[in-house]
């Protein structure tokens, strides 16, 4: 017998059907029908037929007219006109199953709905409610809400952290896999800084909040997914104008039926071929489906376009510095000019970069505490994107930046050899250091390369504001062909618009903090692992909580199946459909018959686009 992992799918078979089951079961009409054909088949009785139909037709069509004059003219005016006909043509028994079909579709519907969502309304379940608060004694359990910057939280094992918070006292693990499906825990300790929505694992952790509710990282990956859920991306008005077309069609069909025939049987069984409704929620059921699947997968996509277009991108566009090479690059050496020592080269940078949110910010202050444990304070603190940072240390002048950054501020400054990437210091107008980084290119991305190729990607770029040395031997191991250096944040933004003009759907991977202009440009922009930055603030399109840009190719892959799917299911229903209206109204198909055809295939495209997930 099977392995536990057949097992295990088997089971999740099983709960399928069961849950479909109670589904229907919940739908007064489905039992109504579905009692009556039975007890109707076992007496061979015609009243009893004509009870059922008319017990669960009623309702039916009441919903139907209700809908119409409330200006709703959908699919569902067929399924009406067919219950109709067949009770005044004393059609009982097809009625009777066209009214089964209809309201058992619907609990379909519902059904597939709630399956393709099951893991974004899993998400939403778990968002953080009740936060401890801390006050002298006394712990009181208030809604996460009304927690407010700086109060002081008790979070226990087992509870989730309520708002983005720094940890005051205690020491434990947290598991972030909800936020950032990075399997192994965190340390915790006093400084840490927490995210809304992680669970603590062992001690007891005493926290200071940093952001409110609403501000909090779970509590916005809910706003933006329930958000995404809402918005009907193109595709879903591909299937939606189909719809608009299909009533007069069915119509038109009748008409010839009525003709070729001269039979009003073969009218009715027109009219029940017809009933497209749940073919039209294939799309969104795909649609859905597949923003699920991906935040499964630590991808949040900000709304349904993107899903349907991620897939689509010819040319994918990477930023170099924490995008392609790996998101916490640091400082490899520290060289001192004209005397000066490189401790002070580092302690002044470190002063004046400590207040930056650049990657390379990140390294020179974390490189400076790890030598001088704390940094001097620094003011009159200016960041230029994507060129360097000035401020005033200990008394002193300070520049740290790229070349054409220092040369603005008048500072004379040669070329530099090498090709890593570095930041040059200044003080008090003068060069007084270099440092490097080792920015080494994340393991995933020559992978990634070959992945995007498959997906039908035919241009890989890069665009960094490094020098074209290090940004060469990048791209050379990453496998990217075409690369631009010594740019801008506003050139970014210049060179995506470009390519998007030449190529149609560009694709753009960046990080999110001096790449926002450059994401906003592209058609699809998608931002790096959130790393705590507000990831509703970011005008990116896609968000990956994780840090890890294979992501992207999984993105993309999970749209490219849910268009061909649903593409799939509006051609092959709506195609199969027509096929059967054609021979039914040349009289080949009974309208119970043609009912019970109609909604197989219904049901078949609809659980088809479940396959997305
Ligand atoms: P990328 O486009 O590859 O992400 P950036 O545009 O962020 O690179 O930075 C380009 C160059 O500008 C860096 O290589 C560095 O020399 C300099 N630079 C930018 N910001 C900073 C900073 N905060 N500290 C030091 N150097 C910086
Ligand atoms: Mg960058």
């Amino acid at each position: 017998m099977g392995t536990p992992a057949h097992d295990a799918v088997r089971r999740a078979g099983l709960q399928s059907v069961l849950s479909l089951a109670r589904a229907l079961a919940r739908r007064p009409i489905v039992v109504i029908a579905a009692i009556g054909l039975a007890a109707g088949l076992a007496l061979r009785s015609d009243t009893v037929f004509l009870i059922t139909l008319v017990a669960g037709g009623v309702p039916l069509v009441a919903q139907t007219l209700r809908g119409m004059l409330r200006g709703q003219f959908a699919a569902d005016i067929v399924a009406m006109l067919a219950i109709i006909t067949s009770l005044v043509l004393g059609q009982y028994f097809a009625g009777v199953i066209i009214v089964l079909m209809q309201s058992g579709g619907e609990a379909l519907e519902a059904y597939a709905m709630q399956q393709a969502s099951r893991s974004l309304e899993a998400l939403m379940a778990r968002a953080p409610k009740v936060a401890h608060r801390v006050s002298g004694t006394d712990v009181d359990d208030v809604p996460v809400d009304r927690v407010v910057v700086g109060d002081n939280l008790l979070v226990r094992p087992g509870d989730l952290v309520p708002v983005d918070c720094e940890v005051t006292e205690g020491s434990s693990s947290v598991d972030q896999s909800a936020l950032t499906g990075e399997p192994l825990p965190m340390r915790a300790v006093a400084g840490t800084h927490l995210l809304s929505g992680s669970v603590n694992l062992e001690g007891v952790l005493r926290v200071r909040a940093l952001r409110p509710s609403a501000q909090s990282q779970y509590q916005q990956i809910v706003v933006l997914v329930e958000r995404a859920r809402r918005e009907k991306p193109p595709i879903q008005r591909i299937a939606d104008r189909f719809a608009v077309w299909f009533t007069p069609v069915t119509l038109l069909m009748c008409g010839v039926a009525y003709l070729v025939t001269d039979s009003p049987a073969s009218v009715l069984a027109v009219l029940v071929v017809a009933t497209p409704c749940p073919l039209i929620l294939a799309t969104p059921v795909a649609v859905i489906a597949g923003i699920s699947r991906a935040a499964d997968l630590g991808v949040i996509v900000k709304h349904g376009r993107a899903i349907e277009q991620l897939g689509r991108a010819r040319v994918v566009v990477f930023d170099k510095t924490g995008t392609l090479t790996l998101g916490q690059p640091s400082v490899a050496h520290v060289e001192g000019l004209d005397s000066v020592p490189a401790g002070d080269v580092l302690r002044l940078a470190a002063g004046v970069e400590q207040l930056s949110s650049h990657h390379l910010a990140h390294a020179v202050a974390d490189a400076g505490r790890a030598r001088f444990g704390s940094l001097p304070g620094a003011s009159e603190f200016r960041e230029s994107p994507g060129r360097g940072v000035s401020g005033r240390v200990e008394g002193h002048a300070v520049q740290v930046g790229s070349i054409p950054y220092l040369r603005d501020a008048g500072i004379a400054i040669a070329e530099s050899p090498g090709d890593g990437t570095v930041a040059h210091v200044a003080i008090d107008g003068r060069l007084v250091g270099t440092i490097e980084f080792a920015d080494r290119l994340r393991h995933q991305v020559p992978a990634l390369m070959q992945r995007l190729a498959v997906l039908g990607v035919n241009d890989t770029v890069m665009l960094t504001g490094d020098r074209e040395a290090p940004a060469e031997a990048i791209a050379a191991q990453a496998g990217i062909r075409t690369v631009r250096a010594n740019l801008l944040p506003a050139d970014k933004v210049v060179a995506v618009r470009d390519l998007a003009r030449r190529h149609g759907n560009v694709l753009m991977v960046g990080d999110g903090i001096n790449d926002a202009p450059a994401l906003a440009a592209a058609t699809v922009g998608v931002a790096m692992g959130a790393h705590g930055t507000a990831i509703s603030a970011a005008p990116a399109d896609v968000v990956l909580l994780v840090d890890d840009i294979a992501r992207v190719g999984d993105a993309m892959a999970i749209s490219r199946r849910m268009r061909r799917i649903a593409l799939q299911s509006i051609g092959v229903g709506l195609g199969v459909s027509f096929a059967l209206m054609v021979v039914a109204s040349l009289g080949y198909i009974t309208p119970a018959a043609g009912a019970v055809m109609q909604e197989a295939l219904d049901a078949a495209v609809i659980l088809n686009a479940l396959r997305v997930r």
